[in-house]
């Protein structure tokens, strides 16, 4: 077995000078390396719905029904079914009276009265991110702008942030969209967007979206998260010295995407989205010398330990961490989970 490289993580910079100090030592022209981007991987949110999944099973035993992937990655999916969720597309399909989980990517209201009209027990691990952007729009909604929802066709999350305000909100897919747009009042007009697109990509839209409604309203704050962000402006850093990008994610993972396409126009000669070592070809690996290294925000750093020890079968052992940024985000659990392990907790000190 091939030598382990060198780890870091966000909260021990200390180790992620060490590496770089020791590979920069070394030399770099014509050597093999990876240069691993950081951060990477989970975000709060992911993580706190991958661990409500994991506690309700233990909390209420086999089987707990999920709606929709609970988070876009395939492994992460399989893993949960092995212990007792089932996943669904609809609500409907869950029996009445079980208990089911809500994605992290965020449901309409119509789902809840679904669940209520099913007589289910909900568990919303809507990340609290997607909850913010929910609530931006009913609220420009009552406010009677026209919104602007800047987003894919068809993603779960697009579909759930729509449902708040169906009446008000038209989906922008992109600059192309932008000369069909129809509003009632250009003076009243205000954009949001989904959690996980390009930020380079959105400020493009927005910019021809001004274009047209030059009184255009932006969000309060970013509705881009932060874990997307952070990961986008890593994996620039390491796209302009690298020859092959590799991002370890699932094709439905929108921010797993739009990193391979971030590295490709920002320096990266090659780029590809693999769910893990075993999708890796070869070939891509042909005059290649620094592998860039990154995986979605729904994605267990054990995928990429995988592509580290496959590139490192190979040759590539020298691995440089490259971190831009920090995070030290942490989501509480659903309100509903909490309640319970709280109670659970409280009749064990009475017992
Ligand atoms: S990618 Fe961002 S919005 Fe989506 S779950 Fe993670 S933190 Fe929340």
């Amino acid at each position: 077995m091939s030598a382990r490289p060198a780890r870091t993580s966000p909260d021990n910079p200390a180790t992620a000078s060490a590496t770089e100090t020791a590979s920069a030592a070394s030399g770099s022209a014509g050597r093999r390396r990876v240069l691993l981007a950081a951060p990477r991987g989970y975000c709060a949110g992911v993580d706190r719905a991958v661990i409500a999944v994991e506690k309700a099973l233990e909390q209420y035993g086999a089987p707990i029904y999920v709606r929709h992937e609970i988070v876009h990655n395939k492994y992460v999916v399989k893993t949960l079914e092995k212990k007792g969720a089932i996943f669904v597309e609809e609500t409907e399909a869950v029996p009445e009276g079980e208990i089911v989980i809500f994605s992290a990517h965020g449901v309409a209201p119509v789902v809840h009265e679904e669940a209520e009209r099913g007589k289910l027990a909900t568990i919303d691990a809507t990340c609290p991110l997607v909850t913010k952007v929910h609530k931006e729009a009913v609220r420009y909604a009552k406010e009677d702008y026209d919104i602007l929802l800047i987003g894919h066709e068809g993603h779960e999350e697009v579909i759930g942030t729509s449902g708040e305000a169906p009446e008000h909100i038209t989906l922008v897919d992109g600059p192309g969209d932008v000369e069909n747009i129809e509003v009632r009042d250009p003076e009243k007009v205000v954009w949001l967007s989904q959690t996980t697109l390009s930020v380079d990509e959105t400020m493009e839209t927005v910019e021809a979206i001004q274009g047209r409604y030059p009184n255009l309203l932006s969000p309060p704050s970013d509705d881009i998260c932060y874990a997307t962000q952070n990961r986008q402006t890593a994996i620039k850093q390491v796209a302009a010295d690298a020859d092959l990008v590799l991002v370890v994610g699932s094709k439905n993972s929108s921010n797993s995407v739009r990193l391979v396409e971030t590295a490709l126009t920002h320096g990266a000669k090659d780029g590809h989205l693999i769910d893990g070592a075993d999708e890796i070809d070869e070939a891509w690996l042909e005059g290649v010398t620094t592998v860039g290294l990154s995986s979605g925000a729904s994605v267990p750093d054990v995928l990429v330990d995988g592509v580290l020890e496959w590139l490192s079968e190979r040759g590539w052992e020298d691995v440089e961490i490259v971190q831009p940024v920090k995070e030290h985000m942490q989501f509480s659990l659903p309100k509903e989970l909490r309640r319970d392990l709280r109670a659970e907790a409280a009749q064990k000190t009475q017992g």
